[in-house]
């Protein structure tokens, strides 16, 4: 296989059994440029075929998420709001890629933008037009059309065949200076279990200075937050420019990180120790949602922020 960043064909394995199926699969970490990829790659075909096997629920054409979930996805959103309200970004014309359930463009509708947003999955689209009356359209990354003035794609980018033609498409959406916020699973976090990294459903698993890289030919960087996701807030480019890629040393940089992840890591300074007790407090919290509507469910979450 051939490194789909740089075109490197070397590679070492990280990995070689799937953490939810224990079938088999290898993912591989590109000795010149460090992106973590699937290895192979699937095919258009196979991608196809695994989700329409694994994500069954989601080719319903009902969809109905439970109010823990809604819950949970309205606290999400409104951190992401504040991430880009941080950068003084609160509104314009907004698209939300991988909009699911639509709490994101119901609540950034709410605040102020003019959001749509659009899920290759049916039936989400119905659901956000009955519940919050928002704009969701179902289709891919490639079938969408129209120009942005801020993108958002929250675990999406980690699922796509290709960063470099998903960055492309995402550069020609986006009007002048446009902005994009981009947030998948962080490679180099302390907070996840050692048996709970590597899925089929992900083909990519990013670290700081690959995301980067992988975004590089078009956007350049406006602020990075690692809490226990990789968030990146990008700028769209004037001129589009060469890919840069990670230095050597930074790609030994991570290979060194990635041996140091275990157990003890994970339980102590990732707090993986502390699970249970913060699983309680959630369940608690989420249970004041149970007996709410969904949109009175976030508009409750709107006006705890204030
Ligand atoms: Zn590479």
């Amino acid at each position: 296989m051939e490194c789909v960043l740089c075109g490197n064909d070397s590679f070492e394995d990280l990995s070689d059994t799937d953490a939810k199926t224990s079938e088999k699969l290898r993912v591989s970490l590109c000795q010149k440029c460090g992106l973590i990829q699937q290895n192979p790659i699937p095919t258009t075909e196979e991608l196809q075929e695994y989700y329409s096997h694994n994500y069954r629920v989601d080719y319903k054409k009902s969809y109905t998420p439970k109010p823990k979930h809604i819950y949970r996805a309205g606290k999400a959103a409104l951190q992401r709001l504040e991430f880009l309200k941080e950068e003084g970004i609160y509104e314009g014309r907004l698209l939300d890629i991988g909009a699911g359930g639509g709490e994101f463009v119901y609540l950034s509708g709410a605040l102020g933008y003019r959001s749509q947003g659009v899920d290759p999955n049916i039936g989400y689209s119905e659901y956000a037009k009955n519940e919050y009356n928002c704009e969701l359209t179902t289709g891919e990354l490639d079938a969408i059309q129209g120009k942005y003035d801020i993108i958002t794609l929250y675990h999406v980018l980690e699922h796509l065949p290709c960063p470099l033609h998903a960055f492309n498409k995402l550069y020609n959406l986006l009007n002048q200076g446009g902005t994009l916020s981009v947030e998948v699973p962080w490679i180099e976090a302390n907070d996840a279990s050692p048996h709970n990294i590597f899925f089929k459903a992900h083909l990519f698993y990013f670290s700081v200075d690959s995301l980067i890289a992988c975004a590089s030919k078009y956007f350049e960087v406006l602020k990075i937050d690692t809490n226990n996701n990789l968030s990146i807030l990008f700028k769209a480019k004037q001129n589009i420019s060469e890919i840069e890629y990670p230095s050597q040393q930074s790609v030994n940089k991570l290979k060194n990180r990635l041996k140091s992840k275990g157990w003890i890591e994970y339980l102590f300074k990732g707090k993986g120790i502390q699970k249970p007790l913060r699983n309680f407090i959630r369940g608690f919290e989420e249970s004041k949602a149970l007996n709410h509507q969904p949109k009175e469910i976030l508009d409750n979450l709107l006006h705890k922020a204030g």
